[in-house]
């Protein structure tokens, strides 16, 4: 793919041109294929995923594996680095099923939140980073935690899942590995769950497929052909989910029912200034606190148009309350995925809920 080209291009033409093919192929069901070709077996060889893996691989800047959920992607990128008494660094204020996987191997944790301060990685085999992290939008220098982690001998995949290979691309900033779930807003329609796992290090790509053939735990062709034409629109979907984004950033920072407000695309939020330096672009995830879970139950029962729903990235704007999960926040503190309505209809509604 054509580096020069902007986003809105390269997801478009992802598929290279062939005559007499269509634009997007369609998914290709196989279990067993004719012997004689490369490919033998469904659960070692699919060419719809192939598409979308050469499509994501020539985002992210990296050899990329397809998985059946982000899940399916990071507990196995995981298995296959960690070995028993290795030590892990993992972000106190990442995704929590991450935290709970990781609390079942045989192996030391220590967690850092995403800001900082980050601690020596002397003896560190693996540096785990969410940037922005989830749900706290807090977000840190990838390069520089590379830089230290490498000097350490420790390896670093980032989990880009709240970026998007459009809003940022880990591998260019000098991370080995990174982690997505595609069920997020690179699939974008709340109707399929996947995940990639994507590295500049061929060998290390090719023990994660080979896990992935070995578990067995693969992605359905129609799954992986539904992402793809989903990633098609990532641009045009990411720049209104951040239009609205910003204009609700707007109105929310100086309501009275509204405290904590974090979108790391605001010039006055926390997390900007080393954002802008390593992000492409901002996307539609924001998060504040409401008084309690009461006024959250209120806020989204006024609400003409915000799904209570606990993903992102999709068309429709969707509020969670992530307290209800287990997560270590405050009651009424929501995370708010600003899907792809109109802007004046959003903010309307927003303060008319409010
Ligand atoms: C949703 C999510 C995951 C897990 O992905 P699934 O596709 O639901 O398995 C991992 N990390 C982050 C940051 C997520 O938001």
């Amino acid at each position: 793919m054509a580096e020069a080209w902007g986003d809105g291009t390269r997801v478009v033409h992802s598929v290279p041109a062939a005559a007499g093919q269509p634009f997007l192929p369609g998914p290709v069901f196989a279990a067993p294929y004719h012997l004689g070709g490369d490919d033998t077996y469904g659960r070692a060889h699919n060419p719809t995923w192939r598409a979308l893996e050469d499509a994501l691989g020539g985002l992210e800047g990296g050899e990329t594996v397809l998985f059946p959920s982000g899940m399916a992607a990071i507990t196995t990128f995981l298995r296959v680095v960690l070995s028993p008494g290795d030590t892990v660094v993992l972000p106190s204020d990442g995704y929590f099923l991450v935290r709970t996987f990781v609390a079942e191997l045989p192996v030391s944790v220590v967690e850092v939140p995403t800001a900082g301060p980050y601690p020596s990685f002397d003896g560190v085999r693996l540096v785990l980073l969410e940037t922005p992290a989830n749900p706290g939008l807090d977000v840190c220098d990838i390069t520089a935690v590379c830089e230290a982690a490498h000097a350490a001998g420790a390896l670093v995949a980032v989990d880009n899942t709240t970026a998007t290979p459009l809003g940022q691309q880990p591998l260019r900033l000098g991370a080995d590995v990174v982690l997505c779930s595609d069920t997020k807003a690179v699939a974008g329609h709340s109707d399929v769950l996947l995940g990639h796992v994507s590295t500049s290090d061929t060998d290390l790509a090719a023990r994660v497929r080979a896990a992935r053939t070995l578990n067995g735990a693969v992605p359905g062709p129609f799954e992986a052909w539904l992402a793809h034409r989903g990633l098609g629109t990532l641009d045009l979907r990411l720049s209104r989910q951040a239009a609205n984004a910003a204009a609700l950033y707007d109105v929310l920072k100086t309501h009275p029912a509204v405290s904590g407000l974090r979108w790391p695309g605001a010039v006055e939020d926390p997390a900007h200034a080393v954002a802008v330096r390593q992000m492409r672009r901002f996307g539609g995830v924001l998060t504040f606190e409401l008084a309690d879970a009461d006024a959250v139950a209120r806020f989204l029962g006024r609400s003409r148009l915000i799904a209570a729903s606990t993903s992102f990235g999709g068309l429709h704007t969707s509020v969670d309350r992530r307290a209800q999960w287990g997560d270590p926040v405050p009651e009424g503190l929501v995370r708010l995925s600003a899907g792809c309505e109109d802007t004046a209809d959003l903010v309307r509604d927003v303060l008319g809920a409010l």
